[in-house]
């Protein structure tokens, strides 16, 4: 199919319905408008006592089916999303949402609501790919009065295909200042050093300013005997990022001097990692400028 012939096909489905037409299962209610303020952290005096109206922004929760009702999509707008899918344009992402409030909500209202497909847009070439706006309109009513839109725009897009670089990624490097500088200084080093409290001699780890137990700044540091446990850890299968090869485990490290720290285990692979595992402390070396801590699995365990 040309372009101009896919662009005339999904011109059709302009203004046809994208959703059966749905009631609201609640009328507008007060229990609903006190839980959503306190979930915004919204205390406008508008929407408590006896002359309450709902929150505008609230439009969209009032026409919502909940877990186990959702209004269902018309053949229409699967036709166009498959129309789409098979041009190329598999992936979707939500781009944006416009509302208009034309009269406030006020407990009692009951609420009916209608969804087209308000618009589908040229080709469009954009940093994630070339594909098209898909827009639907939701109109909101109290018994036959209009009280607000809901607009929902969609990009359904080839995505751009990035070239493969060359050069291995390199790991990312840590993010120093000047209040774990001297953790890093220790690093390089080859040496984990402890932040403690010179006023009450807790210790700390990751590095801060100042005492969690005792809010003193001044603080000077111990040396990591580098032996210590597995306390926790996860395994990375998803997303992938560059420089890191899927799956891993991400460990959290209780050092035997009481503090834990996130690193990676070696050693031993990913799925022979376990809580209370002993590890080593080692610094490995990935590249000219980046050393890092790591733990390797003590011999006798690494089976
Ligand atoms: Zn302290």
């Amino acid at each position: 199919m040309s372009e101009d012939e896919l662009g005339t096909r999904l011109k059709a489905y302009e203004g046809r319905r994208a959703a059966v037409s749905g009631r609201g299962r609640d009328p507008v209610n007060t229990p609903m408008i006190r839980h959503w303020c306190e979930a915004m952290g919204d205390i406008n005096p508008a929407y408590a006592g006896p002359d309450a109206i709902a929150p505008p922004t609230m439009l969209q929760a009032w026409t919502m089916g909940g877990l186990s009702g959702h209004e269902g999509r018309t053949g229409d707008y699967d036709e166009l999303l498959t129309l789409l899918d098979e041009a190329g344009c598999t992936s979707v992402v939500a781009t944006d949402c416009e509302q208009e409030y034309v009269r406030p909500l006020r407990p009692g209202d009951e609420i009916t609501f209608a969804t087209v497909i308000e618009s589908v847009s040229d080709r469009k070439t954009t940093k994630l790919g070339t594909g098209y706006f898909v827009t639907t309109r939701t109109d909101v009513k109290a018994g036959p009065t209009l009280v607000g839109t809901h607009r929902f725009r969609i990009l359904k897009y080839a995505p751009t295909r990035r070239k493969k670089p060359e050069q291995p990624a390199l790991r990312p490097r840590p993010v120093v200042n000047r209040d774990n500088a001297g953790f890093w200084d220790g690093v390089e080093r080859h040496r984990l050093l402890i932040q403690r409290c010179t006023h009450c001699a807790t210790l700390r780890f990751p590095w801060l300013p100042g005492c969690n137990s005792c809010g003193s700044p001044d603080w000077d540091t111990v040396e990591a005997s580098g032996e210590g446990t597995v306390y926790s850890y996860v395994v990375m299968h998803h997303p992938p990022f560059p420089a890191f090869s899927p799956p891993y485990a991400v460990a959290l490290i209780e050092l035997a001097e009481g503090v834990r720290m996130i690193s990676d285990v070696v050693g031993v692979p990913y799925d022979k990692v376990r809580i209370g595992l002993p590890v080593r402390l080692e610094f490995q070396v990935y590249d000219e400028e980046l050393v890092l801590p790591v733990f390797r699995a003590r011999e006798e365990e690494a089976v």
